[in-house]
Protein backbone atom coordinates (compact mmCIF):
# COMPACT_ATOMS: atom_id res chain seq x y z
CA UNK A 1 0.00 0.00 0.00
CA UNK A 2 1.27 3.47 -0.26
CA UNK A 3 1.60 3.95 3.04
CA UNK A 4 4.30 0.96 3.10
CA UNK A 5 2.64 -0.91 5.04
CA UNK A 6 1.63 -4.69 3.91
CA UNK A 7 -2.45 -5.59 3.47
CA UNK A 8 -3.04 -9.78 3.57
CA UNK A 9 -5.58 -9.74 0.61
CA UNK A 10 -6.91 -12.42 -1.37
CA UNK A 11 -5.29 -15.30 0.59
CA UNK A 12 -5.66 -19.07 -0.69
CA UNK A 13 -5.67 -22.34 0.83
CA UNK A 14 -5.52 -26.01 -0.21
CA UNK A 15 -7.41 -27.71 2.22
CA UNK A 16 -6.74 -30.89 0.51
CA UNK A 17 -9.74 -33.59 0.80
CA UNK A 18 -10.82 -33.03 4.29
CA UNK A 19 -14.09 -31.82 4.72
CA UNK A 20 -14.76 -33.78 1.15
CA UNK A 21 -14.00 -36.85 3.76
CA UNK A 22 -16.48 -35.69 6.65
CA UNK A 23 -19.18 -34.88 3.65
CA UNK A 24 -18.30 -37.96 1.55
CA UNK A 25 -17.92 -35.81 -1.24
CA UNK A 26 -16.81 -37.57 -4.23
CA UNK A 27 -16.17 -37.75 -8.09
CA UNK A 28 -15.55 -39.77 -11.25
CA UNK A 29 -11.94 -39.85 -11.47
CA UNK A 30 -10.40 -39.81 -15.41
CA UNK A 31 -9.59 -43.38 -13.87
CA UNK A 32 -13.50 -44.52 -14.20
CA UNK A 33 -12.98 -44.72 -10.13
CA UNK A 34 -14.39 -42.67 -7.29
CA UNK A 35 -12.44 -40.01 -5.46
CA UNK A 36 -12.95 -37.42 -2.60
CA UNK A 37 -12.93 -33.96 -3.86
CA UNK A 38 -10.09 -31.45 -3.16
CA UNK A 39 -11.22 -28.25 -1.48
CA UNK A 40 -9.67 -24.87 -2.05
CA UNK A 41 -10.49 -21.59 -0.22
CA UNK A 42 -10.34 -18.29 -2.38
CA UNK A 43 -10.22 -15.38 0.11
CA UNK A 44 -11.70 -13.02 -2.62
CA UNK A 45 -13.53 -10.30 -0.02
CA UNK A 46 -14.39 -6.79 -0.13
CA UNK A 47 -10.80 -6.72 1.02
CA UNK A 48 -9.82 -6.73 -2.39
CA UNK A 49 -11.40 -3.59 -2.72
CA UNK A 50 -10.08 -1.84 -0.12
CA UNK A 51 -6.49 -3.04 -1.54
CA UNK A 52 -7.34 -1.22 -5.04
CA UNK A 53 -8.71 2.14 -3.49
CA UNK A 54 -5.40 2.17 -1.25
CA UNK A 55 -3.01 1.21 -4.45
CA UNK A 56 -4.29 3.38 -6.80
CA UNK A 57 -6.10 6.31 -4.86
CA UNK A 58 -4.76 9.88 -4.61
CA UNK A 59 -6.17 13.13 -2.83
CA UNK A 60 -8.87 13.61 -5.64
CA UNK A 61 -10.11 10.06 -4.38
CA UNK A 62 -10.49 6.59 -6.38
CA UNK A 63 -8.84 5.47 -9.36
CA UNK A 64 -10.18 2.39 -11.06
CA UNK A 65 -7.68 0.36 -13.48
CA UNK A 66 -10.54 0.09 -16.57
CA UNK A 67 -10.46 -3.67 -16.67
CA UNK A 68 -12.32 -2.80 -13.58
CA UNK A 69 -14.05 -0.16 -13.53
CA UNK A 70 -17.78 -0.31 -13.53
CA UNK A 71 -18.12 2.09 -15.87
CA UNK A 72 -14.94 3.19 -18.16
CA UNK A 73 -15.60 6.06 -19.91
CA UNK A 74 -18.21 8.89 -18.45
CA UNK A 75 -19.36 11.48 -21.06
CA UNK A 76 -20.27 15.23 -20.28
CA UNK A 77 -21.99 17.14 -22.60
CA UNK A 78 -21.77 21.14 -22.19
CA UNK A 79 -23.86 23.37 -23.21
CA UNK A 80 -25.72 26.77 -21.89
CA UNK A 81 -28.29 26.52 -24.33
CA UNK A 82 -31.53 24.42 -25.04
CA UNK A 83 -30.46 24.59 -28.76
CA UNK A 84 -27.32 23.17 -27.79
CA UNK A 85 -27.92 20.53 -25.29
CA UNK A 86 -29.87 19.16 -28.09
CA UNK A 87 -27.05 19.12 -30.16
CA UNK A 88 -24.60 18.10 -27.74
CA UNK A 89 -26.66 14.71 -26.18
CA UNK A 90 -27.51 13.87 -30.26
CA UNK A 91 -23.90 13.65 -30.68
CA UNK A 92 -23.31 11.80 -27.55
CA UNK A 93 -25.49 9.46 -28.44
CA UNK A 94 -24.30 8.98 -31.70
CA UNK A 95 -21.02 8.49 -30.01
CA UNK A 96 -22.50 5.24 -28.02
CA UNK A 97 -23.82 3.89 -31.04
CA UNK A 98 -20.53 3.94 -32.95
CA UNK A 99 -19.35 2.09 -30.45
CA UNK A 100 -21.60 -0.27 -30.08
CA UNK A 101 -21.45 -0.77 -34.06
CA UNK A 102 -17.17 -1.00 -33.55
CA UNK A 103 -17.53 -3.33 -30.67
CA UNK A 104 -19.23 -5.60 -33.03
CA UNK A 105 -16.56 -5.57 -35.52
CA UNK A 106 -13.88 -5.59 -32.69
CA UNK A 107 -14.06 -7.91 -29.89
CA UNK A 108 -14.12 -5.50 -26.86
CA UNK A 109 -16.02 -3.70 -24.48
CA UNK A 110 -16.74 -0.45 -23.46
CA UNK A 111 -18.84 0.63 -20.72
CA UNK A 112 -19.89 3.92 -21.15
CA UNK A 113 -22.52 6.46 -19.50
CA UNK A 114 -23.52 9.55 -20.40
CA UNK A 115 -24.17 12.11 -17.44
CA UNK A 116 -27.41 13.79 -18.41
CA UNK A 117 -28.10 15.43 -15.74
CA UNK A 118 -29.88 18.51 -15.88
CA UNK A 119 -29.12 21.09 -12.86
CA UNK A 120 -25.76 19.99 -12.55
CA UNK A 121 -22.53 21.56 -13.94
CA UNK A 122 -20.20 20.30 -15.48
CA UNK A 123 -17.37 20.89 -13.52
CA UNK A 124 -19.68 19.07 -10.21
CA UNK A 125 -20.23 16.90 -12.72
CA UNK A 126 -16.41 16.36 -13.64
CA UNK A 127 -15.46 16.57 -9.44
CA UNK A 128 -18.30 13.26 -8.99
CA UNK A 129 -16.80 11.31 -11.26
CA UNK A 130 -13.34 11.76 -10.62
CA UNK A 131 -13.82 10.97 -7.13
CA UNK A 132 -15.36 8.03 -8.08
CA UNK A 133 -12.87 7.10 -9.82
CA UNK A 134 -13.93 6.76 -13.65
CA UNK A 135 -10.57 6.19 -15.65
CA UNK A 136 -11.51 8.18 -18.79
CA UNK A 137 -13.91 11.68 -18.93
CA UNK A 138 -15.37 12.79 -22.48
CA UNK A 139 -15.92 16.21 -22.63
CA UNK A 140 -18.96 17.27 -25.25
CA UNK A 141 -18.96 21.17 -26.08
CA UNK A 142 -20.49 22.86 -29.20
CA UNK A 143 -16.92 24.15 -30.48
CA UNK A 144 -15.80 20.82 -29.65
CA UNK A 145 -18.45 19.58 -32.26
CA UNK A 146 -18.09 22.68 -34.44
CA UNK A 147 -14.00 21.00 -34.80
CA UNK A 148 -14.93 17.41 -35.27
CA UNK A 149 -13.78 16.31 -32.09
CA UNK A 150 -14.31 15.96 -28.16
CA UNK A 151 -12.12 16.20 -24.91
CA UNK A 152 -10.74 13.37 -23.06
CA UNK A 153 -9.27 13.39 -19.63
CA UNK A 154 -7.50 10.63 -17.80
CA UNK A 155 -8.09 10.07 -14.44
CA UNK A 156 -4.98 8.66 -13.68
CA UNK A 157 -2.87 11.32 -15.02
CA UNK A 158 -5.44 14.10 -15.72
CA UNK A 159 -3.85 14.53 -18.72
CA UNK A 160 -6.55 16.12 -21.24
CA UNK A 161 -6.35 15.94 -24.95
CA UNK A 162 -8.62 16.10 -27.93
CA UNK A 163 -10.10 13.04 -30.02
CA UNK A 164 -11.49 12.83 -33.63
CA UNK A 165 -14.46 12.00 -33.87
CA UNK A 166 -13.53 9.63 -37.21
CA UNK A 167 -11.13 7.57 -35.06
CA UNK A 168 -13.24 7.46 -31.51
CA UNK A 169 -13.87 4.13 -30.55
CA UNK A 170 -10.16 2.74 -31.74
CA UNK A 171 -8.50 5.63 -29.80
CA UNK A 172 -10.67 5.06 -26.73
CA UNK A 173 -9.78 1.12 -26.28
CA UNK A 174 -6.36 2.33 -26.75
CA UNK A 175 -5.94 4.45 -24.72
CA UNK A 176 -8.06 2.31 -21.98
CA UNK A 177 -5.51 -0.22 -22.49
CA UNK A 178 -2.66 2.25 -22.00
CA UNK A 179 -4.08 3.40 -18.59
CA UNK A 180 -4.38 -0.24 -16.87
CA UNK A 181 -0.79 -0.56 -18.31
CA UNK A 182 0.41 2.64 -16.69
CA UNK A 183 -1.36 1.89 -13.63
CA UNK A 184 -0.25 -1.33 -13.21
CA UNK A 185 3.77 0.56 -13.52
CA UNK A 186 3.21 3.38 -11.24
CA UNK A 187 2.21 1.25 -8.83
CA UNK A 188 4.92 -1.54 -9.22
CA UNK A 189 7.31 1.12 -9.48
CA UNK A 190 6.35 2.64 -5.88
CA UNK A 191 6.30 -0.59 -4.39
CA UNK A 192 10.21 -0.88 -5.91
CA UNK A 193 10.72 2.04 -4.51
CA UNK A 194 10.24 1.00 -1.23
CA UNK A 195 11.77 -2.43 -1.27
CA UNK A 196 15.02 -3.12 0.55
CA UNK A 197 16.74 -6.08 -1.44
CA UNK A 198 20.30 -5.00 -0.54
CA UNK A 199 21.95 -6.27 2.69
CA UNK A 200 20.97 -4.64 5.40
CA UNK A 201 22.00 -3.95 9.42
CA UNK A 202 18.99 -4.63 11.92
CA UNK A 203 19.63 -1.12 13.24
CA UNK A 204 19.09 0.10 9.38
CA UNK A 205 16.03 -1.81 9.74
CA UNK A 206 14.70 -0.56 12.93
CA UNK A 207 15.32 3.30 11.50
CA UNK A 208 13.57 2.53 8.17
CA UNK A 209 10.33 0.64 10.44
CA UNK A 210 10.20 4.08 12.85
CA UNK A 211 10.45 6.20 9.68
CA UNK A 212 8.34 5.90 6.28
CA UNK A 213 8.04 2.00 6.39
CA UNK A 214 9.82 -0.05 3.58
CA UNK A 215 9.16 -4.01 2.13
CA UNK A 216 12.53 -5.82 3.49
CA UNK A 217 14.09 -8.49 1.81
CA UNK A 218 16.17 -10.43 4.20
CA UNK A 219 17.68 -13.66 5.75
CA UNK A 220 15.14 -15.45 8.44
CA UNK A 221 17.37 -18.34 11.04
CA UNK A 222 13.61 -19.84 10.80
CA UNK A 223 13.40 -19.45 15.10
CA UNK A 224 10.08 -17.83 15.94
CA UNK A 225 11.57 -16.28 18.67
CA UNK A 226 13.57 -13.78 16.05
CA UNK A 227 9.94 -12.81 14.64
CA UNK A 228 8.57 -12.21 17.57
CA UNK A 229 11.32 -10.21 18.91
CA UNK A 230 11.53 -8.09 15.09
CA UNK A 231 7.63 -7.51 15.69
CA UNK A 232 8.20 -6.28 19.63
CA UNK A 233 11.00 -4.15 18.57
CA UNK A 234 9.58 -2.57 15.11
CA UNK A 235 5.99 -3.98 14.64
CA UNK A 236 6.96 -5.31 11.36
CA UNK A 237 6.68 -9.26 10.82
CA UNK A 238 7.17 -11.42 7.85
CA UNK A 239 5.06 -10.99 5.08
CA UNK A 240 5.72 -13.67 2.87
CA UNK A 241 8.42 -15.85 2.05
CA UNK A 242 8.59 -15.48 -1.69
CA UNK A 243 8.73 -17.95 -4.49
CA UNK A 244 11.93 -18.77 -6.16
CA UNK A 245 10.67 -16.13 -9.28
CA UNK A 246 10.55 -13.97 -6.60
CA UNK A 247 13.53 -14.06 -4.48
CA UNK A 248 16.36 -12.21 -4.37
CA UNK A 249 19.31 -13.19 -7.15
CA UNK A 250 22.06 -13.62 -4.28
CA UNK A 251 20.16 -15.47 -1.39
CA UNK A 252 20.99 -13.88 2.12
CA UNK A 253 22.86 -15.46 4.29
CA UNK A 254 22.47 -14.31 8.04
CA UNK A 255 19.22 -13.89 10.11
CA UNK A 256 18.26 -10.23 10.07
CA UNK A 257 17.96 -10.11 13.79
CA UNK A 258 20.45 -12.97 15.62
CA UNK A 259 23.04 -12.91 12.84
CA UNK A 260 22.80 -16.68 12.18
CA UNK A 261 22.75 -18.38 9.03
CA UNK A 262 19.35 -17.45 7.28
CA UNK A 263 17.44 -20.96 6.51
CA UNK A 264 15.17 -18.31 4.19
CA UNK A 265 14.72 -15.29 2.72
CA UNK A 266 11.64 -13.21 3.59
CA UNK A 267 9.94 -10.11 3.12
CA UNK A 268 9.47 -8.15 6.53
CA UNK A 269 7.12 -5.15 6.80
CA UNK A 270 4.56 -3.36 8.69
CA UNK A 271 0.74 -4.67 7.61
CA UNK A 272 -2.34 -3.66 8.55
ZN1 LIG B 1 17.33 -15.32 13.87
Amino acid sequence: MQDNKALQAGTTHNLGQNFAKVFDLKFQAESGGMEYAWNTSWGVSTRLVGGLVMTHGDDVGVRTPPLLAPIEVVIVPIYKTDEERARVLEAADRIVKGFGAWERREPGRLRVHVDAREGVKPGAKYFEWELRGIPLRMEIGPRDLDKNQVVLVRRDTREKKPASLNTLAEDIAELLSRIQADMLIVARERREQHSVREPITYDRFRELMDGEGAFVYAGWCGDAACEAEIKAETKATIRVLPDEEFRSAEAPRTCLRCGRPASTEAVWAKAY
